[in-house]
């Protein structure tokens, strides 16, 4: 079905920051036309959507999310990392079975595209990850999206300990299942959970296993203080310098959080281009930090933004992160070091060449694939809507999202979900949770 976007003020969030009151152009699955051009260039049978008074975006990216851990929301609070993996996270994540991944998965994928966010990388548990790249492909969204890998770690429980080869094989498998082709929707990533939880034989494979795949490489790093002591007592070197030694640096890795770095190791990821994904809403919850966007961004580092996991945010609202991107910028770098148009890139162009789709989607050029959004300017809370650019960072909110569009097939409607069915994913999650708790010795 080709789609024509009227009248709306379209923020391309293309190279040049182009803004125009006008018509976006959708047919098989990409933006055909902009502007005078955009209903010449369709056929007769066309959807029209009336976008005046809304901005037409190109759909939100989020680099880091965690679609297994939303059911767990507000199951973990008020600890520091490695105490809420430990105590919270993990052993919630061995209880999840079937039943309990898909209704998190789903809830997480209900919350993403009602929200905006059109584009995701996720990482999963260990088990059954063939049910959450199923519900990613039952939505409709982008996903990148890959089981965490882990075959070591003080903490871990034993169901999460993995068998090295094994783990590689099943990872392979799904990778084979899920390929790195571009006209796929859904794409296998290959996700070390981090370097306390692998052996170097395992960081290797993956490394090795995504450069066979073509596949993205996927790992938090350099988010605690903690955690980096932890590791250089275990490995004593630091877990970037853990990381890269295994293969798991340059252009196709892409690292969540980077809250502590240092000079020397920004200048080595600029280097190196690996990308990095700002978590603002985890980073405070965890009391991790404050990431340096600004420098990273002056580095000439790709950065992305990402809500990471629901029990450390505890929302998956991207536009929740670009506020908080741009506000903490501010007591970290200066107020003017992070422009609300530039935390916007975050989630735009800016995200997607983090996640190495730059070519692809991340802004409404004609060519790219047709993710789009529609956002509602003309509610209390966002007018007079003057500045384009502030009101979608700091007044807007996700729930001013009225319609969402990836490669073309309308996903969100005035509001609604049309791939899944929010009251019973709802109901769903309020069972599920507490058996999952239950289960996990939790309640
Ligand atoms: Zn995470």
């Amino acid at each position: 079905m080709s789609v024509l976007l009227r009248g709306g003020l379209v923020v391309t969030c293309d190279p040049d920051h182009r803004v125009f009151q006008g018509d976006v152009a959708l047919a098989g699955g990409r933006i055909v036309a902009l502007g005078e051009e955009a209903r010449a260039a369709l056929a007769t049978d066309y959807q029209v959507v009336h976008a005046q008074g809304k901005a037409v975006l190109p759909g939100l990216i989020q680099g880091h999310i965690h679609l297994v851990q939303t059911l767990f929301r507000g199951l973990a609070e008020d600890v520091p990392l490695l105490t809420w993996l430990r105590r919270f996270l993990w052993p919630l994540e061995a209880a999840h079975d079937e039943r309990s991944l898909r209704v998190s998965a789903e809830l997480g994928l209900a919350e993403l595209l009602r929200g905006g966010t059109t584009t995701l990388l996720d990482m999963g548990t260990v088990h059954g990850h063939d049910v959450v790249l199923d519900a990613c492909a039952r939505s409709g969204i982008r996903a990148l999206s890959g089981k965490a890998m882990m075959d070591r770690g003080e903490g871990t429980p034993p169901a999460l300990l993995e068998n090295t080869r094994a783990a590689l094989r099943e990872a392979e498998r799904l990778s084979r299942d899920w390929p790195n082709r571009p006209d796929a929707r859904v794409r296998y990533a290959f996700c070390p959970r981090f370097v306390l939880s692998c052996s170097e034989e395992m960081l290797r494979g993956c490394a090795a296993l995504a450069a066979e795949a073509g596949a993205l490489l996927h790992t938090h790093a350099a988010e605690q203080v903690e955690e980096r002591a932890a590791v250089r007592a275990l490995l004593g070197t630091d877990d970037l310098t853990a990381l890269a030694r295994c293969g798991i640096t340059g252009s196709r890795t892409v690292l969540a959080h980077g809250v502590h770095l240092d000079d020397d190791e920004i200048r080595a990821l600029a280097a190196a281009d690996t990308a990095v994904v700002h978590c603002p809403s985890s980073n405070l919850k965890l009391g991790s930090g404050i990431a340096r966007v600004a420098d990273l961004h002056r580095a000439g580092v790709r950065v992305g933004l990402g809500a990471d996991g629901a029990p450390c945010n505890n929302n998956l609202d991207a536009f929740m992160e670009l506020r908080l991107a741009a506000l903490l910028s501010k007591i970290n770098a200066g107020t003017s070091s992070l422009s609300a148009r530039e935390a916007l890139h975050l989630a735009t162009l800016g995200g997607a060449r983090a996640l190495g789709l730059g070519e692809l989607i991340g802004s409404i050029e004609v060519g790219k694939r047709a993710d789009v959004i529609v956002v509602d300017l003309q509610d209390i809370h966002t007018a007079p809507a003057l500045d384009l650019f502030s009101t979608l960072v700091y007044a807007c909110q996700s729930r001013d999202v009225r319609h969402v569009f990836v490669d073309g097939q309308q996903l969100v409607h005035d509001g609604e979900l049309l791939t899944l069915d929010a009251p019973r994913i709802a109901a769903q999650a309020r069972e599920e949770a507490p058996r999952i708790a239950r289960k996990a010795g939790l309640a």
